[in-house]
C-alpha cells in the first residue's frame, strides 16, 4: 500500500494528558483523523462505543488478534487494547495524516513494523502530579491508581526510545509544541 498521509503516535503514561492534548491538537489542525482503539475494558461514565473507543469482549478482540485486524496491540492493566488495522491504512492512503494515542507496548511495535512514522513521548512534569492528574480525573479506583502509576514509572524510563518528547506542565504550551512538530513535519515533508 503506498502512504501518502504520516503516522503520528502519541505516547506517554496513562494520566499524563495525552487525550486532553490530542483532543486540543484537533481542533487546530486540518486533515488529521484521530484513529479509535479496540478495548476490552468497560465504558467510564460518558465515554461512548465507536466514540472513545470500540468496547468489545474478550473473545471478540481475540478473533480480531487471530484474523491480524489489528496494526498492534498490548494487554494493559489486565485489559486488550489494539489498533485496528483498516482504517489506519484506508485513511494514510490519502492526504491525511493519522494520529494514534497508545501505550510504549504499542508504539514499540508500530516502531518495528512501519517504516515511516512519527513517535511522541508525553511525559509529567513529576510523579506526584502525574498521581494528583489520576486523582483528580476520578475515573480509577485507588487500586488502579497505583498500578497506572508503577507502570506508569516504567514507562517513564523509555522516552529516549521516542523522536520528540514533550513536558506537559503547561497545558497550552504543550498544545502548541504538539501542533508545532506535526505542522513541521508536514512543511518540510520528510521524516526523521
Ligand atoms: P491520558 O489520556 O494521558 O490518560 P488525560 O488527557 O485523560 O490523560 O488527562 C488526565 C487528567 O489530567 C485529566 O483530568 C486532564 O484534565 C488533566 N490534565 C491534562 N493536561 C493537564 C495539564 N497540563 N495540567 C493540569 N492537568 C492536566
Ligand atoms: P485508558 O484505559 O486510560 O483509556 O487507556 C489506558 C492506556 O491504554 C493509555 O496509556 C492509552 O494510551 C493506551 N491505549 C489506548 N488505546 C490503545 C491502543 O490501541 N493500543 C495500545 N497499545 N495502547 C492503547
Amino acid at each position: 500500500m503506498s502512504e501518502i498521509g504520516k503516522l503520528f503516535v502519541i505516547v506517554g503514561p496513562s494520566g499524563v494528558g495525552k487525550g486532553t492534548l490530542v483532543k486540543h491538537l484537533m481542533n487546530r489542525v486540518p486533515y488529521l483523523f484521530l484513529s479509535i482503539s479496540a478495548t476490552t475494558r468497560s465504558p467510564r461514565k460518558d465515554e461512548k462505543d465507536g466514540i472513545n473507543y470500540y468496547f468489545l469482549k474478550t473473545n471478540e478482540f481475540e478473533e480480531l488478534i487471530k484474523a491480524g485486524d489489528f496494526i498492534e496491540w498490548a494487554t494493559i492493566y489486565g485489559n486488550y487494547y489494539g489498533t485496528l488495522r483498516e482504517k489506519v491504512e484506508q485513511k494514510l492512503s490519502l492526504p491525511t495524516d493519522v494520529i494514534l494515542e497508545i501505550d510504549v507496548q504499542g508504539a514499540r511495535q508500530i516502531k518495528e513494523n512501519a517504516d515511516k512514522a512519527v513517535f511522541i513521548f508525553i511525559k509529567p512534569p513529576s510523579e506526584e502530579e502525574l498521581k494528583e492528574r489520576l486523582r483528580e480525573r476520578g475515573t480509577e479506583t485507588a487500586d488502579e491508581i497505583e498500578k497506572r502509576l508503577s507502570i506508569a514509572i516504567e514507562e517513564l524510563k523509555s522516552e529516549s526510545e521516542f523522536d520528540h518528547v514533550i513536558i506537559n506542565d503547561n497545558l497550552n504550551e504543550a498544545i502548541d509544541r504538539l501542533v508545532d512538530i506535526i505542522i513541521k513535519y508536514r512543511e518540510s515533508n520528510t521524516i526523521n
